[in-house]
């Protein structure tokens, strides 16, 4: 079977109680009544999936068929969260020196007395649907995963599809989960952690899309004052003239002008804003657990006399350490600057420049800028 939506569709309905054969590039379906019911399709059904060979009696499938979306109603019945057995990989040895000096650069502080420690850790894959709103919508899918034991970020993209479409995994699933573990707390947990890193992502995915947008906003802006400047010159024009005339009732009518005029252009503003305000909206479909077998990592870092230590992992998939969490904002940092107070390993942004008073401060230590403004 070639195509992934084949495989699909052969594992829905056998899930939900058909016998399915493979025949060539066919599937034929024996299903439950209830079943075809649900899906409109007859109770012995040949589907095929490309419609240049498919044969007279079989029903053509494609991303665009209706049956596909009624597909919607049986996943619905679902489970969203799914324990998947970890693939047969070998860790190999790692020098921790070399791997945590290579991924990892601090502008401000030096690294020191790096370990490695074979073990195995969890890890939480999330599938994120995203959705930029704004004058247009853009939206789309995006994988992201958390390594629930030492949370540094891990790039594993692929991993969900890999672990669920693997023949080899047969072995009992939930067998690295044990029976007391509270998988929908390890998964709400995870996501607090996914979540961040999800925006961050599609930020950075989106990040011509709303480039565009802020062009866009700035020249419509332009256009705005310009328009209502010229208005509000001709209107001073106006009063300067009734002024020097002495028409007392013209300058007050001309300065109530003046006022409407300024109003409707702060409302002309309000409405751009809004039009243009970038709203990133994310959604995660499913979460995959998975236990891989890894080094931990662990290393100190130095900010003059002050240290910490830092854990992270090196994994078996991406076979790369595992990047550190910034402490401001949890996504993955391979660039790291590190706080003064408490040796906080930050982004860039979340180290960056107050916005009113233009000096950094720390986004762990502080929400705000901790100096007073005038
Ligand atoms: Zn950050
Ligand atoms: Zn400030
Ligand atoms: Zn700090």
């Amino acid at each position: 079977m070639s195509s992934q939506l084949a495989d699909f569709t052969a594992r829905l309905l056998t899930r939900n109680g058909a016998l399915v054969e493979h025949h060539h590039d066919e599937i034929v379906a024996v299903m439950p009544p209830a079943l075809a019911a649900e899906l409109d399709v007859a109770e012995y059904q040949r589907l095929a999936f490309d419609r240049r060979t498919a044969g007279p009696l079989a029903l053509v499938v494609d991303y665009d068929s209706p049956l596909v979306e009624r597909f919607g109603r049986v996943v619905e019945t679902l489970g969203r969260i799914a324990c998947a057995p970890s693939p047969p990989v070998a860790l190999k040895a790692i020098d921790p020196e070399e791997v945590v000096t290579r991924a990892i650069t601090l502008t401000n502080g030096i690294i020191r007395d790096c370990r490695a420690e074979t073990g195995r850790a969890r890890y939480v894959g999330f599938l994120v649907q995203f959705e930029l709103l704004a004058d247009e919508r853009i939206s789309g899918m995006t994988e992201v995963w958390v390594n629930h034991t030492t949370r540094s970020v891990p790039r594993l993209e692929g991993l969900v599809t890999r672990l669920l479409s693997s023949r080899e995994g047969t072995a009992d699933a939930t067998a690295e989960v044990a029976a007391s573990d509270d998988v929908r707390g390890i998964v709400a947990d995870a996501w607090a952690t996914g979540g961040a890193v999800a925006r961050g992502q599609v930020e950075n995915r989106l990040h011509d899309a709303i480039a565009s947008l802020r062009r866009r906003r700035e020249r419509d802006f332009t256009r705005l004052r310009e328009y209502y400047e010229a208005i509000d010159e001709e209107i001073r024009r106006r009063a300067r003239r009734a002024l020097m005339k002495k028409d007392e009732a013209a300058v007050k009518a001309e300065t109530s002008r003046l006022e409407a005029t300024a109003q409707a252009f702060r409302g002309r503003v309000a409405e751009l804003v809004d039009r243009y305000r970038v709203r990133v909206r994310l959604e995660p479909l499913a979460a995959t657990i998975c236990t891989l077998p890894v080094h931990h990592v662990t290393a100190r870092i130095f900010r003059r006399s002050a240290s910490r230590t830092i854990a992270v992992a090196w994994n078996v998939i991406d076979r790369a350490l595992e990047l550190p969490a910034c402490d401001g904002c949890g996504t993955g940092v391979s660039t790291a600057t590190l706080c003064d107070d408490r040796v906080h390993l930050l982004c860039s942004r979340c180290q960056g420049d107050c916005e009113t008073c233009g000096r950094s401060y720390c986004r762990a230590c502080h929400t705000r800028c901790p100096r007073q403004h005038r």
